[in-house]
């Protein structure tokens, strides 16, 4: 228990996309939040309607580094790392790091505020699967040494420090595998394929097709996805899991392509690009273990979801525009953005 008789949270990354929802959510429920972020990919626009809060705090923090001492909390989710291949492929060594020194530096602190830990783990330990759905029990394909290794097995060895700690030391850990998350605040420029595809339609630019469309993924609302982290961090003290949360509902590049251009009625069409290296040829969780032990199922549909991230993409460009239209006072910050942390 902490500030103001409130039980603290602590979000790494909490500045980023999924984050910034889930510190919205756990204000909501009574929690003081620790937003730690480093604004490698994460946005203080994302969270400026946050920072009066008495409840939330933001500390500019890089968890490659030793913690900050003066920070505590009951309950850590551990979402630091940029998620798109893009960005985290542009300094790998920093992204491993990210992944493995994070993990141990927020397993010591959890360990010495007797704190249960989550992780933010990701479909991508299954690689390029060969068993499709992909289950928890299924080990993975991973290329090693290949441009996607700096995530896929910065996060598998993430996972296991989490179990080795949760073993030899007691620790409650709490291990999600994240799958595709897509929904308002994604960064534009982001480079993953519902930001890309959403901005490029409004744009009235031609949607990047990567290969030949064919790969498939599961996209899954990020409000689903809070509520899934809500219920894995409540689960009994036993459950650590690994969970599959994600929306089964599986469908190819170009479908997705297709139903982006009917929701912002674009005509833009599409071009096709070279696939990237390692690009998974499919992607589907199976839930039945989220569904049964956490009691959870996803209940936002790509259509309503589509719907509502298109909105809020429009939104932010329409603002965007207005803002580089406008003249600039010295001194005034164009956006919330280059306002300072707390
Ligand atoms: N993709 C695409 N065009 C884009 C961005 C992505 O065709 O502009 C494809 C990409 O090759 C992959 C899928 O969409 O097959 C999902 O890519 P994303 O980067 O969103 O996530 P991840 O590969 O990590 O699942």
């Amino acid at each position: 228990m902490g500030r103001n008789g409130r039980p603290q949270a602590l979000v790494t990354g909490g500045a980023g996309f999924i984050g910034s929802h889930l510190c919205e959510a756990l204000l909501d429920r009574g929690y003081a939040v620790t937003c730690l972020d480093n604004f490698q990919t994460g946005s203080f626009a994302n969270i400026a309607h946050l920072a009066a809060d008495p409840a939330f705090r933001l500390v500019e923090a890089d968890i490659t580094r030793p913690l900050p001492s003066r920070l505590r909390a009951d309950l850590v989710f551990n979402l630091a790392c940029a998620a798109s291949p893009d960005q985290y492929q542009r300094d790998p060594v920093h992204t491993w790091k990210t992944n493995v020194l994070g993990a141990m530096h927020l397993l010591e602190r959890a360990e010495a505020w007797r704190a249960t830990v989550l992780q933010a783990s990701t479909s991508e330990v299954y690689g390029d699967p060969d068993v499709h759905p992909q289950p928890e029990s299924y080990w993975g394909n991973v290329n090693p040494v290949g441009p996607r290794a700096c995530y896929d097995e910065g996060k598998r060895a993430a996972e296991t420090l989490f179990f080795d700690t949760h073993r030899t030391r007691g620790v409650r850990i709490k291990v999600a595998r994240i799958f595709n998350t897509y929904g308002p605040r994604m960064h534009e420029e982001d480079g993953r394929i519902i930001s890309n595809f959403v901005t490029q339609a409004l744009r009235g630019e031609p949607l990047t097709v990567y290969g030949d469309g064919r790969q498939t993924r599961s996209f899954c609302y990020v409000d689903d996805m809070v509520s899934a982290l809500l219920a894995l961090a409540g689960s009994g003290d036993g459950v650590a899991g690994p969970f599959n949360l994600g929306n089964p509902d599986e469908m190819s590049v170009i479908e997705v392509a297709r139903r982006v251009l009917d929701e912002t009625g674009s005509q833009a069409g599409i071009e096709f690009h070279p696939l990237p290296v390692d690009d998974p040829r499919r992607r589907r969780p199976t839930i039945d273990r989220a569904l049964s032990v956490l009691g959870w199922r996803p209940l936002v549909g790509l259509e309503v979801g589509l719907a509502r991230t298109v909105a809020d993409f429009a939104a932010r460009l329409e603002r965007a525009a207005a803002v580089h239209a406008a003249p600039v006072v010295p001194g005034t910050p164009r956006n919330a953005a280059q306002l300072q942390p707390l």
